[in-house]
C-alpha cells in the first residue's frame, strides 16, 4: 500500500508541472485586417496575431487547384517550457501574396491559408484562410467622352471604367481623390463627383485613376476646360459687443483675453470644424437620392457669398484673414429652414463655428449644409424631402445676426452652390449625360 502512495506521489511530483505547462500553453487569435478579398502580382496583406507565447512558426500559403505554394515562413527555437514567463505583444504580421511568390498562380480563384504555432509546451496549429480572385492584369482606367467645363470652386462629374486588377478608382484632382460608385445598370461603369478647389491653380490637370493594394496605379485623361473665377475680398468689422457674444457662446471655458479666444475659435476650431464636415462623406449614399435642383433659400439677401476671402478688422487694424466657404441667406429671424432637396440628415446637432447645424446627404459624395440654427427639427438619419422644413434659422455658433449659413461639399470639398441650384447645370453636367450614352 505504502509502496502505491509513494509511486502515486511521484506521479504526481512530476506530471503537475508539466500538467501546468500543458494546461497554460494558448491559442492564438489570428485575423486578417483587413479580409484580403483579390490578389494580383504581388499585393500586400496583413494578419494580426495576438498569442503571450509568442509564435514557433507562421507560414503563409497559395492554395489554387489543390497546389499549395508557402509564400512566406518564420520560425523560432522552440520554448516548451519557460514560456508562460513570456508576455508577447500583439502584432502585424504583413507579407505579400501574388505571381511574385507563386509563378504558377493563373488568374481565377485561390486561396490564402495563415498557420500559426503557438510556442509552448502543446505547440497547437491555428489556421485562418481567406478566398480570394487572382487578377494579374494590372489596373487601367478609361473616361467618358464628354466635354467637361468646369468652374473653379465648382463642381463636375466624370463617368470612368476601370479594369483590371483595382480596388480604388475615382478622380484626382491636386492633392484630392475622390472616390467613385457604381452606376445602376452597368456592371463596369462608375461616377465620380469632383470638387474643383476655389484655391486650386487653374492649370491642375484633374485624372481618373484605378490602383490596386501593391500601389499599381493606371491614370486617364479626360477633356475638359476651367474657368477662373475671381473671389471678393471683403472687410468685416468686429467689436467687442460681438467678440462677447460669440466668444462666450461657443467656447465659454477658453482662457485669454477675448481677441486671442476669438483668434482661436475662428482659426483652430474652424479648421477642426471643417475636417468634421468634410469627414462626413463617408456616410454618403452609392446613388443619388434627389432628382430636381436644389432649392435656395426663398425671398433671401445674400449678404455674403461662396468663398469671400474676408479681412476681420478690431479697432481698426487687420487681426485676422479667412475663406468663407458658403453662402450667408438672411430672411427674417427664426425664418424656415428647409431642405435644399431630397435626402439624408447624417449631422444635426451643434458644431463649433457653425452653431446648431444640419448635413443632408444627396448620394454620391453631395451633400449640403446649414449652419446658425435656432431650432432643429430633425435627427441624424431622417429622410428628408425637398422642401421640407428642418429648423428655423439664427445666429448661433460665429454669427453676428440671425441668417442661415448655406453651403455645400462634394466629397468633402466645399463647393459654390450655385451651380446645384440651377436647373441647366443639373440637366447639362449631370442628368442628360446618363441619357446621352
Ligand atoms: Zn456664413
Amino acid at each position: 500500500m505504502g509502496k502505491i502512495i509513494a509511486l502515486l506521489m511521484l506521479v504526481a511530483l512530476i506530471a503537475t508541472p508539466v500538467g501546468t505547462l500543458f494546461f497554460l500553453s494558448s491559442h492564438t487569435k489570428l485575423a486578417f485586417a483587413p479580409q484580403p478579398t483579390a490578389i494580383g502580382a504581388n499585393t500586400p496583406v496583413t494578419v494580426h496575431i495576438s498569442n503571450p507565447h509568442g509564435l514557433r512558426r507562421f507560414t503563409a500559403v497559395l492554395e489554387q487547384d489543390g497546389a499549395r505554394t508557402t509564400i512566406t515562413e518564420t520560425r523560432n527555437p522552440a520554448d516548451r517550457l519557460k514560456f508562460w514567463l513570456a508576455q508577447f505583444p500583439e502584432q502585424d504580421i504583413r507579407f505579400n501574396a501574388g505571381s511574385k511568390q507563386a509563378p504558377n498562380l493563373k488568374e481565377g480563384k485561390a486561396r490564402i491559408i495563415v498557420e500559426a504555432q503557438s510556442n509552448d509546451l502543446r505547440a497547437i496549429t491555428d489556421t485562418i484562410s481567406s478566398d480570394v480572385d487572382v487578377v494579374l492584369r494590372p489596373p487601367s482606367v478609361t473616361a467618358d467622352g464628354f466635354q467637361h467645363y468646369i468652374n473653379q470652386g465648382g463642381s463636375e462629374m466624370v463617368l470612368l471604367t476601370p479594369s483590371g486588377y483595382w480596388t480604388e478608382a475615382g478622380v484626382r484632382v491636386g492633392k484630392d481623390m475622390d472616390r467613385s460608385f457604381p452606376v445602376a445598370g452597368s456592371a463596369t461603369q462608375r461616377l465620380a463627383l469632383f470638387a474643383y478647389p476655389w484655391d486650386l491653380p487653374t492649370d491642375t490637370v484633374p485624372v481618373v485613376y484605378a490602383k490596386n493594394p501593391a500601389s499599381t496605379e493606371a491614370t486617364a485623361r479626360f477633356w475638359f476646360k476651367v474657368f477662373p473665377k475671381k473671389f471678393r475680398m471683403r472687410d468685416l468689422t468686429i467689436d467687442d459687443k460681438f467678440l462677447d457674444k460669440v466668444v462666450n457662446q461657443i467656447d465659454p471655458s477658453g482662457s485669454g483675453d477675448l481677441l486671442t479666444r476669438f483668434l482661436k475659435i475662428n482659426g483652430e476650431m474652424r479648421r477642426a470644424n471643417n475636417k468634421t464636415l468634410a469627414d462626413l462623406r463617408l456616410k454618403t449614399a452609392e446613388k443619388f437620392l434627389w432628382t430636381e435642383p436644389f432649392l435656395q433659400l426663398a425671398n433671401s439677401k445674400v449678404e455674403s457669398e461662396f468663398a469671400d476671402v474676408r479681412s476681420y478688422i478690431y479697432k481698426g487694424k487687420k487681426v485676422d484673414q479667412q475663406v468663407h466657404l458658403g453662402f450667408d441667406l438672411a430672411v427674417t429671424a427664426h425664418t424656415p429652414v428647409v431642405a435644399a432637396n431630397d435626402g439624408k440628415v447624417v449631422w444635426a446637432a451643434p458644431l463649433g463655428i457653425y452653431g446648431n447645424c444640419i448635413v443632408v446627404d444627396h448620394g454620391y459624395g453631395l451633400q449640403s449644409i446649414y449652419g446658425h440654427l435656432s431650432a432643429i427639427a430633425v435627427h441624424e438619419g431622417d429622410m428628408v424631402k425637398r422642401g421640407q422644413e428642418m429648423g428655423k434659422s439664427g445666429s448661433t455658433g460665429l454669427a453676428g445676426g440671425d441668417h442661415l449659413h448655406y453651403s455645400m461639399q462634394v466629397e468633402g470639398v466645399e463647393v459654390n452652390p450655385v451651380e446645384w441650384w440651377d436647373e441647366h447645370w443639373i440637366k447639362d453636367h449631370v442628368q442628360n449625360r446618363f441619357k446621352q450614352q
